[in-house]
């Protein structure tokens, strides 16, 4: 089942949402999207876990 996640759902303010096929290639996208729009080289364990509750199957 494909995947899809809203960025607003973790950082307020950002209109960026994904979709993907499956979690690892939403996970790529959205680690892809981080670095280059929110500056986290690496994203914290944290965020991580909120990503993951805010995933939604489409
Ligand atoms: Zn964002």
């Amino acid at each position: 089942m494909a995947k899809k996640f809203a960025c607003s759902d973790v950082v307020s303010g950002c209109s960026w949402s994904t979709m993907a096929k499956d979690e690892a290639d939403l996970f790529h996208k959205i680690s892809e999207h981080a670095k280059h729009v929110h500056k986290m080289t690496t994203i914290p364990d944290e965020i991580i876990q909120k990503v993951k509750s805010q995933i939604q199957e489409i």
